[in-house]
Order: C-alpha cells, then structure tokens, then sequence
C-alpha cells in the first residue's frame, strides 16, 4: 500500500474540476489579483479519468468532485458517468453549492452520483446574500429538494459558520434539517488561501456550536465514521436526525488525514494549505505512460508530511501565536474544499 512519511495512505481524492464560481463567499473567494486558470490548461474530463483510474490503483477507493463550484462545468453528469464506471471505487460524491442543482440534480443521479453534500450557512435570504455575494437563497432550496426528488442520498448540507456573520443562524439550520431529514455537518471556519481576513477569534469552535445546539436539543455524541472522518458525529436524545461538526481548527485530524487533491489544471497536492502542488498535467500531457504517472503519483505521496492543522493548533497555543498571513496557501477555488 501506498503510504506517507507518517503512514497515512492515499484513500480519498478531491478532483477541483474548475476554478470558477457563481458566487463569491467571503470566505473562500480571493481577491481581484487571483489569476484564473487558462481554459485549455483545465484537465479534459478523458484526463481526469485516466488520472482517477491510477490513483484507484494506488488505495483510493472514495472521489469528491469540488472546486470552484462543479456545476459550473457543463455537462458535469458525463464525467460522473465516466467516474463510477470505475472498478475499485466505493464512493463517488460533489460539493456543490446548490445554486445550478435543481437543473442538475436528475442527470447526475442517472449518471451514477449516489449522494451530494451542498454548502448553505443560513436560511435567511439577506444574510445568504451578504456571505455570498451574489447567491438567491431560493435556488439553493429548490436544488436540495430536487436532489432529494431524484433519489440522492445521504444529502448532506455544509454550513461555514462565523462568528458575528451567521452563528445566530445554527439553531434554524438544524432545525430545517432535521425535518427535511437533510445530515448538517458544521465546518469551522478555516483560514483557506490568502485573503479571507481569518483571525482565530472570528472562528465559533465546535465547543460553541454544540452548547448552542444542546442548550435546545441535548446531544449524544456518536464519535467519528470508522474512527477517522473528519466530522465528530452526534445524534439527538430526543427524535430523529444527527448533526456533525468538522472542528479542522481546534481539533485537526491530520494524523488520519487520507485526501489527496487533484487542482483543475493537474497538480497534485497533498494539504488544504499546501503552497504549492505537483505538475501532474504536464508529465500527463507529454505522453508519459500510465507506470510513469503512477512512479510521480507514488514519489510525491510517499515524501508527504503534511500536518498544517496541528501545527496550526500548536501555533495558536504558543507565545509568538499564529498568523494567516504569514503562510502562503494555493486558494481553496484551486485546489476545492
Ligand atoms: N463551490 C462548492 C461549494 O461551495 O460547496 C464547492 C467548493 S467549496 C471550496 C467546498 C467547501 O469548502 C464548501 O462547503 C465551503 O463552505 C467550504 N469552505 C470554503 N471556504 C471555507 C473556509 N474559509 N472555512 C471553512 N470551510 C470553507
Ligand atoms: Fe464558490 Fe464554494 Fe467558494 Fe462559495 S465556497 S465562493 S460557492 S467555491
Ligand atoms: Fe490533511 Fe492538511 Fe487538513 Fe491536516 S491540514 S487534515 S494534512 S489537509
């Protein structure tokens, strides 16, 4: 098996299939001087699966679709297709953030998507709009029920949560969630690339967020998916439904951490807040042979010693503390969440 230099193998692989987005959520999207990439440098969707098909060789058995916002890329259903066509994958699913899903739903369910997860931070259609810019809170909500229409499932909804922005909305979230039977997973916000003014303060920890929530409905904690995922699980005490909490900042995962990232233009990267990834495009496109990929894949992954988020943590309890701007990151539209 493929393993890192802290024996962490390559499992889950996110494929960033654009850059570009429909909105521009203020904690995610860089400012006026990120250059977009190219068109003809993005990996054709032939590219994508051929690359796919090695990493599957190699332990990945779970692939993300993210980016940018993947729906922006039309006919996205064709490579979902391609992609759970391939033997050895267990699990195939998309980050979107709803707005083209109504429209989209159906067709990538035929083409094999079993379950979706669509980012929503708020329920209240001024503050939708606010976060992100230029969002209709409306469309995300048709885009959830028709996911949920065409079958898809687990639908699962990513909520960013900020502090002074939406932590007043947790509790609607919830509480929307659990009738509709949507699984609320809440992120920590995280100091993505290099210019979402994060400060530690503006962050609502997963502590916070859980006295919010069980001050209302008490909690059982359920513990985290085989022991690894990211998301700390809990259920109710009373009635149906379950929430998660993906706390990267104050309790990192990076001992477990499995993913690995596939930029829209082919480079390799092996951490959220890498500086810098792999050129796997240009050795892809110079006619290299499937063995010579996989010697490229496997030399990057086995030099692996990614630990940002505990170095992070460290940071923030130290005396000199931790500055985001101090470290260079590729932007999370790169390199997708
Ligand atoms: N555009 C799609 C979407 O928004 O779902 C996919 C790409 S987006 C980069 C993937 C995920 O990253 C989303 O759930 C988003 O909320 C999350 N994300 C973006 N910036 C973040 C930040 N600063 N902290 C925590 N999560 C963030
Ligand atoms: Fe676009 Fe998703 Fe980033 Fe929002 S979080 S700007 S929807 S890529
Ligand atoms: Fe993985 Fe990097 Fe996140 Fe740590 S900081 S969990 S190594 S992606």
């Amino acid at each position: 098996m493929l393993l890192d230099s802290f024996h962490r193998p390559a499992k889950d692989l996110r494929i960033s299939v654009t850059d570009r987005c429909n909105l521009r959520c203020t904690y995610c999207m860089p400012f006026d001087e990120y250059v977009w990439i190219d068109k003809k440098e993005i990996l054709t969707f032939e590219e994508i699966t051929r690359l796919a098909r090695l990493f599957i060789g190699l332990g990945v058995d779970e692939i993300r679709l993210t980016g940018g916002e993947p729906l922006a890329r039309t006919n996205l259903e064709i490579l979902v297709g391609q992609l759970s066509a391939l033997a050895g994958l267990k699990d195939l699913s998309l980050t979107t953030n709803g707005i083209f899903l109504a429209e989209n739903a159906a067709a990538l369910a035929a083409a094999g998507l079993k379950r979706i997860n669509v980012s929503l931070d708020t329920l209240n259609a001024e503050r939708f709009r606010q976060i992100t810019k230029r969002g209709e809170l409306s469309k995300v909500l048709e885009g959830l029920f028709a996911a949920k229409g065409a079958g898809l499932h687990p639908i699962k909804i990513n909520a960013v949560i900020e502090r002074g922005v939406n932590d007043v909305d947790i509790l609607e979230l919830v509480e929307f969630s659990r009738e509709h039977s949507f699984a609320l997973r809440f992120i920590e916000f995280m100091d993505v690339g290099n210019s979402n003014s994060w400060k530690s303060e503006r962050m609502v920890s997963k502590t916070e967020i859980l006295a919010a929530i069980s001050a209302r409905y008490p909690l059982r904690e359920v513990g985290r998916d085989q022991g690894t995922a990211p998301s700390v699980d809990y259920e109710f005490a009373v009635g149906q439904g379950d929430i998660g909490v993906i706390a990267s900042v104050t309790e990192p995962f990076c001992s477990s951490c499995t993913r690995v990232r596939l930029t829209a233009d082919g480079k390799l990267v092996t951490c959220l807040f890498s500086e810098t990834g792999h050129d796997l495009k240009s050795l892809l496109r110079s006619g290299a042979t499937d063995e010579e990929l996989v010697q490229f894949i496997s030399g990057v992954w086995r030099k692996r010693r990614d630990r940002y988020s505990d170095e992070r943590l460290e940071a923030l309890h130290s005396i000199q503390g931790y500055q985001s701007k101090d470290h260079k990151k590729i932007e999370m539209i790169s390199l997708g969440g």
